[in-house]
C-alpha cells in the first residue's frame, strides 16, 4: 500500500510526460520562424491558436521594425526567419526593395485583402489598417475649423500643431502619399508652410502629441488612430486623462479621404518553410484572426467584411484614401528629402 501510494504520483507524472511529449513531438515535424515588430502580447495568442489548429510550431522573435529589417539584411540567405510581420507600408516596401522578402501566391489572400492594401506581386500583405488622424483640444477648437492636412498649413494654425519628427515613418508615408497624389511642387509648398504651424520642435511619439494637446502646448496633433484608442482604454491616469480632453477628426473627407497605412506580413527570401509561412499569413487574414488582431491593436480589419471594434465604431465611419500602399514606399525617399528641405526636424 505504502509503495503504491508513493509511486502513484510518479506514475501520474510519467503519464503526464508521455501526454506532453506526444504533442510537441507530433508538432515539431513542421515549424515556422517569425520575426515580428508587433509586441508579443499583440500577436502571441494568435500564433498559439495557429499551432493548436495546424500542428505547426511557431518560433517568435520580436524587435523594433527597423532593427528586424537590418537583421534580415545582415543574416541574408542564412536567416532563420520565414515570416516578417511589421508595421507601415513604407517599411514593408523597404524590406521588399532590400531583397529580404519573396513573392508568394495565395488565392485566398488575393481574394480576401483589397488589392491596394497588399503588394501586387505578393511580397507583402496588409493585415490591419490604421489612419493618420487629427486630435484637437475640445475646449479650444471646433471641428468645423478643421478640414484637411493641406489646410493645417494655413496661417490660422501657426504655432498650434504638434507632430512628431520627420525621421518617423508614419510622417514619411503621409508625405509620400501627398507626393503620389498631388505632385512634388504642391507637396513642397505645403511642407514649407506646414512647418510654420508647428507649436514646438518635433519630439516624442504619437501619444506625446496627444498629451501636449491636453496640456495646452498645442491645439491640434496628427497621430495614428490606434494610439488614441489605446489611451482611451489606458489604466495610466495621465494617458487616460489626456485622451479625455481631445477628440478625433477625420481629415480630407471632402477630398481623397484620410491617409491610411497598414501593418502587414511577408514571406522572407531566406524562408525554408514557405508553405507553413504562407499558411500562417492566410491564418492571420481569416475572419476570427482579423477580428481579434484588429481589436487588440485598436486598428481596423484589413478586410471590409469584418466589423471594427465598438470603440472604433464610436468614432464613426470615414472615407479612406484609396491610394495603393505601394506608392507610400515608392515615394519614401522623395518624401524624406522634401521634409528635409522644408526644415521638418
Ligand atoms: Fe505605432
Amino acid at each position: 500500500m505504502t509503495t503504491a501510494h508513493r509511486s502513484s504520483p510518479w506514475l501520474m507524472l510519467a503519464y503526464a510526460t508521455l501526454l506532453c511529449t506526444a504533442g510537441p513531438l507530433a508538432y515539431s515535424a513542421t515549424e515556422v520562424n517569425v520575426y515580428s515588430a508587433r509586441k508579443e502580447a499583440l500577436i502571441k495568442p494568435l500564433l498559439d491558436q495557429f499551432t493548436q489548429e495546424t500542428g505547426i510550431a511557431v518560433n517568435l522573435v520580436t524587435a523594433k521594425g527597423d532593427a528586424l529589417l537590418t537583421r534580415l539584411q545582415r543574416e541574408g540567405r542564412n536567416s532563420p526567419a520565414d515570416v516578417l510581420i511589421t508595421t507601415d507600408a513604407g517599411r514593408l516596401y523597404r524590406a521588399q526593395e532590400a531583397g529580404v522578402l519573396q513573392p508568394v501566391f495565395s488565392e485566398f489572400l488575393d481574394a480576401a485583402i483589397p488589392a491596394h492594401l497588399r503588394s501586387a506581386e505578393g511580397y507583402w500583405y496588409g493585415l490591419s489598417v490604421r489612419a493618420r488622424v487629427f486630435v484637437y483640444a475640445k475646449d479650444r477648437v471646433k471641428p468645423a475649423q478643421l478640414s484637411s492636412y493641406q489646410a493645417l498649413a494655413g496661417p490660422q494654425w501657426q504655432h498650434r500643431v504638434c507632430i512628431r519628427s520627420s525621421s518617423n515613418i508614419y510622417n514619411q508615408s503621409l508625405v509620400a502619399g501627398m507626393l503620389a497624389t498631388q505632385g512634388a511642387d504642391k507637396t513642397q509648398a505645403w511642407l514649407d508652410d506646414f512647418v510654420g504651424s508647428f507649436a514646438r520642435p518635433p519630439q516624442g511619439g504619437d501619444r506625446d502629441q496627444v498629451k501636449a494637446v491636453a496640456a495646452g502646448q498645442c491645439d491640434v496633433a496628427v497621430i495614428n488612430s490606434y494610439y488614441l484608442g489605446a489611451m482611451v482604454d489606458s489604466t495610466d491616469d495621465a494617458e487616460h486623462g489626456a485622451a479625455a480632453k481631445v477628440a478625433l477628426f477625420w481629415p480630407n473627407q471632402d477630398g481623397r479621404g484620410t491617409h491610411i497605412n497598414i501593418s502587414g506580413a511577408g514571406v522572407t527570401a531566406a524562408a525554408t518553410h514557405v508553405s507553413e509561412a504562407t499558411r500562417l499569413i492566410e491564418f492571420l487574414a481569416r475572419d476570427e484572426s482579423q477580428q481579434w488582431y484588429a481589436q487588440i491593436n485598436m486598428e481596423y480589419p484589413v478586410r471590409v467584411d469584418i466589423a471594427p471594434s465598438e470603440l472604433l465604431k464610436s468614432w464613426g465611419d470615414f472615407k479612406a484614401d484609396p491610394l495603393a500602399m505601394t506608392e507610400l514606399g515608392k515615394f519614401n525617399t522623395a518624401a524624406v528629402m522634401a521634409m528635409d528641405r522644408a526644415g521638418w526636424k
